[in-house]
């Protein structure tokens, strides 16, 4: 797995990229390609298996959060 890659969004809410960035990455920054801005690439627990639902935001979990809302009455 030391050749996965993260996937995170750029925190510029008018750019809000996704970012390929190599799992050796972690805990540094990186420049958004797109923006520019510096992004900090989340690194703890750098080995151990992560929800990666933390860093993948997408566009139609954000457009979608009345949706969201209303399938969180299921149970899981
Ligand atoms: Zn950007």
């Amino acid at each position: 797995m030391s050749n996965s890659v993260i996937r995170l969004i750029c925190p510029n809410l008018k750019c809000r990229k996704v970012l390929s960035v190599p799992a050796h990455a972690r805990g540094r920054n990186v420049r958004c390609r797109a923006c520019s801005m510096r992004v900090t690439v989340p690194g703890k627990g750098a080995g151990k298996k992560q929800p990666t639902a933390v860093v993948e935001p997408t566009d139609e979990q954000l457009a979608g959060n009345e949706a969201a809302a209303a399938s969180n009455e299921k149970t899981e």
